[in-house]
């Protein structure tokens, strides 16, 4: 099931059927649908076509997209929190004996994020790490060692849009079947920085937490009104 916003399809349906569709993709782009991610797709071609391609998958990450959904007439049946999929995904890994490799966030982060994902999911097989802090255009000692050891996975964590954006340039090279962005995952599993409490998740103040955290997002915040309001905006220009 999809809901459209835009050109973009968000799939909707819960995180079971979710798992379900990815492994019928040879390759997949699993994107998370927040406001900020949707609105540099719409401002950049390479983003653009890849977020609406065939091997693309939008999760919908976030209050904002879900009020979205409901702005369209399309609710979405769950939000799906990235960070949750990811986890989840690690886990069937783990119990395929698939391998994953963690690309971002920096040197320490990554090292920690490998061993707390370890400490989790003993026989998790994580076969390769490096941080997020090169040229993507210039890279190709990573893209080797990616190519060499193969994951089924591969999870980047380096903000966005730079982690959709190598993700759009390497996944037809790359031999991995799954590539997520995941952005502040890493750090979150290190344990450099902790997720909202439960009741503000649930009812839909994580974005508020993460400011209060982390005072520099104020300035990004901004894409999530102005994004609300072009979803607004474009519906009543069709009736
Ligand atoms: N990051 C990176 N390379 C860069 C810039 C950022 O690997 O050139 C990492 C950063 O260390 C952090 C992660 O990207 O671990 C996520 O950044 P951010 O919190 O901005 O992402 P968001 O969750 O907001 O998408």
């Amino acid at each position: 099931m999809i809901t459209k916003i835009f050109q973009y399809e968000i799939f909707n349906d819960n995180m079971e059927s979710l798992l379900r569709s990815i492994n019928n993709f040879e390759k997949v782009h699993i994107i998370s649908g927040n406001p900020e991610v949707l609105s540099n797709g719409l401002q950049n071609n390479i983003l653009f076509d890849n977020f609406t391609s065939k091997n693309a998958i939008i999760i919908p990450d976030g209050i904002s997209t879900v009020i979205c959904s409901k702005i369209v007439g399309q609710p979405v049946s769950e939000k799906i929190a990235g960070i949750e999929l990811m986890d989840s995904l690690v886990k069937k890994c783990e119990s395929e004996n698939q391998g994953i490799y963690l690309l971002g966030a920096t040197k320490e982060t990554v090292d920690m994020c490998n061993i707390n994902l370890r400490t989790k999911y003993r026989k998790l097989n994580i076969l390769g790490s490096h941080d997020g802090y090169f040229e993507i255009d210039n890279c190709e000692e990573i893209l080797q060692e990616i190519e060499k050891v193969s994951p089924k996975i591969l999870f980047v964590a380096m903000g966005c849009p730079r982690q959709e954006l190598f993700i759009a340039k390497y996944m037809d090279r790359l031999p991995c079947s799954v590539f997520m962005g995941v952005g502040g995952s890493f750090d979150i599993i290190a344990g450099n920085l902790k997720r909202a409490p439960k009741w503000m998740i649930s009812i839909g103040l994580e974005w508020l937490y993460r400011v209060a955290k982390e005072p520099f997002r104020i300035k990004r915040l901004s894409s999530i009104p102005k994004f609300i309001l072009m979803v607004i905006k474009d519906k009543y220009k069709r009736k």
